[in-house]
């Protein structure tokens, strides 16, 4: 499958990704960029939920491009799986690098698709969840981070079954400070509600 030309895409959710690779389709991560139906699609989540038919794999994803919308949707949407058939299957995507620039970000957005909040975690940054829970709860333990991405998607993970049926996003932009990942998560959801791609 040849997939269209696009032009330069420069979010910062796209920074020191890979090449496109081979995985299985059940190791389908937030954060990759999914190449599907001749087009690229970031994944936005990722859950594994009992269906009528048992077991699915639901990716939320949006297109990269416009061209990539085109192709597919202008809005994020759901792509559902069989878990025992996407077993067999291999996906192409392409990998966020592991990075110290990148944070990872579970996204809360209303139900129009608005962002509302997000929490962030950046490999190397002081973490409390990496370090020993402290005897004080009040005197919280730091450790350098080593497990960002699997941070925010627990958290979304938590707010999907606390509250089904809404929208939460993992996002990895690189940044220089927590706020200004924010800033780019905001504009991020806010492009992805208005004009259907990143
Ligand atoms: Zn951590």
């Amino acid at each position: 499958m040849t997939l269209p030309a696009h032009p330069a895409v420069t979010s910062p959710l796209l920074d020191d990704m890979s090449g496109a690779l081979t995985f299985g389709r059940l190791a389908v991560q937030p954060g990759m960029v999914l190449h599907e139906g001749g087009a690229r699609l970031l994944v936005l989540n990722s859950r594994n939920a009992a269906g009528e038919y048992g077991q699915r794999q639901e990716l939320l994803v949006a297109a990269v491009t416009e061209g990539d919308a085109r192709a597919t949707w202008f809005h994020a949407w759901s792509m559902g799986l069989s878990v025992d058939f996407a077993r067999s299957k291999t996906a192409t995507a392409q990998a966020p690098q592991p990075s110290n620039r990148r944070w990872w970000l579970a996204v809360s957005l209303d139900g129009r698709g608005r962002y509302t909040g997000a929490n962030g975690y950046r490999d190397g940054s002081p973490c409390t969840i990496c370090a020993p829970r402290p005897l004080d709860p009040s005197r919280p333990n730091y450790e350098p981070c080593r497990n960002a991405h699997a941070h925010a998607w627990n958290v979304v993970g938590n707010w999907d079954r606390v509250a089904p049926g809404t929208s939460h996003y993992v996002l990895g932009p690189t940044a220089e400070t927590l706020d200004r990942a924010r800033e780019i998560a905001a504009d991020t959801c806010e492009r992805i509600r208005t004009l259907g791609h990143l």
